[in-house]
């Protein structure tokens, strides 16, 4: 009943449909997810009769979207488990994640400390501890993973070292679906007193998030992975290291009293917010928060994980095709067709309605782990249903005969 009365929601999603009105087997939520009617009602209210700055003004359509605009905060935290005062809005994961690394990364890692990674991060996860690498001297470790494409915590346990400062996984793989033993790992990083920053940039939209019971450091997450806008995200951290890092970017709105000698900085979360924030979009995100809290993250996750099992085992019917990950994935199934190239396969499937993704979907360690360069990615949402993965076969038969 979850999945029937999921997939109907479609209708709420006026993204889904083709430009002749026909149903588009939208297969890339992992990338983007297509936006409910709610969200997008409730940006078109914040962006038109609702439109003010915030934090700012001193007539009262201001002092009422500062109202919104902090009751989005408190609604985003509330959907992960914190509190207002640990969450700042980011412009997506990526800058959450690079928050960390510039600012607490760069006033604690030293020359010989060493951060632990895993062989399947998303770039986001890699590069900007690669930029602070160059300047701290830190030394980065890579976890690998289990031989169906989990982060393997066992080899984690055997690597971490007290010289470990910061461990930082992705909790859903981008590419594989794979989820994270949170708690373990982070028992495991606390274990030898390393911070642990989570990338739950694939996770807050299919599962259910909590980070006070997971015991996180910091989670990073991005709006529009959970149906709402692009251009706002999040950056959850623990209020004790929140409170203690510097600030980043500098401007307006995160300062307390600047002079030309001096500077005072505001607390967090407005520290690291500087200049007019993305109003609009938190108002958006907050809606998204709203949707998905009203579907229930446990169903989603149960609907999404239930059109995995029919996809790989539809998929794994066909002699050509090669599945990639675990069996049990949050929404997210990687593969590759023998002969032909994954670009190809999407050009094919899209003439059918199909949409995937094809490509290194940002993680090329991970290609290079598989040894592939490329992998044809089919993930769902809130909205997909038996139905699109139909279309995806039938897709990948004709394919098939094309290239025979
Ligand atoms: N981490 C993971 C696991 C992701 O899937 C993505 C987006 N593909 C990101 C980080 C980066 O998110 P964004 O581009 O929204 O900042």
């Amino acid at each position: 009943t979850d999945t029937a009365t999921l997939s109907r929601s479609a209708e709420a999603f006026p993204g889904l449909r083709t430009r002749d009105g026909s149903r588009w087997h939208y297969l890339d939520s992992a990338a983007t997810a297509q936006k409910p009617q709610d969200v997008i009602d409730a940006t078109v209210r914040a962006m038109g009769a609702d439109y003010a700055t915030v934090h700012r003004g001193v007539y009262s359509r201001s002092a009422d979207m500062t109202l919104a605009f902090e009751a989005a905060r408190r609604n985003v935290a509330a959907l992960i488990g914190g509190q207002e005062n640990e969450l700042v809005f980011t412009r997506g994961a990526t800058e959450a994640i690079n928050l960390v690394a510039q600012s607490w990364g760069l006033a604690n890692l030293e020359p010989g400390d060493r951060i632990l990674l895993s062989q399947l991060e998303h770039h986001s996860n890699i590069v900007p501890w690669q930029l602070i690498r160059e300047r701290t001297g830190l030394v980065i470790d890579v976890c690998p993973l289990t031989a169906d494409g989990r982060i393997d915590l066992d080899a984690a346990e055997r690597m971490l070292t007290p010289a470990h400062k910061l461990v930082a996984f992705a909790h859903v793989s981008n590419v594989l679906g794979s989820v994270l033993d949170v708690n373990r790992a982070v028992a495991l990083a606390h274990g030898v007193g390393a911070k642990i920053l989570i990338d739950g940039c694939q996770a807050v939209a299919r599962l259910p998030v909590d980070v006070a019971a997971m015991g996180c450091d910091f989670y990073a997450l991005s709006a529009h992975k959970l149906y709402g806008p692009t251009g706002i995200g999040a950056l959850w951290a623990r209020s004790e290291l929140l409170d203690a890092m510097p600030p980043w970017q500098g401007g307006g709105s995160m300062i307390d009293r600047v002079t030309f000698e001096r500077t005072t900085w505001a607390p967090a979360p407005q520290r690291f917010e500087a200049g007019t924030p993305a109003i609009v979009e938190a108002i958006g995100f907050a809606a998204a928060a709203d949707y998905v809290r009203k579907a229930g993250l446990a169903a989603i996750h149960a609907h999404e994980a239930a059109l995995v099992v029919k996809a790989r085992a539809e998929l794994g019917r066909i002699n050509a095709v090669r599945l990639f990950g675990p069996e049990e994935s949050a929404g997210i199934v990687s593969f590759a067709l023998e002969g032909v190239h994954p670009h190809d396969l999407g050009t094919i499937l899209d003439e059918e309605n199909v949409a995937i993704r094809a490509g290194h979907h940002c993680a090329q360690p991970l290609m290079d782990h598989l040894g592939v360069p490329a992998t044809a990615r089919a993930s769902f949402g809130i909205y997909s249903d038996e139905s699109d993965i139909a279309a995806l076969v039938r897709g990948i038969e004709r394919t098939l005969r094309i290239f025979a």
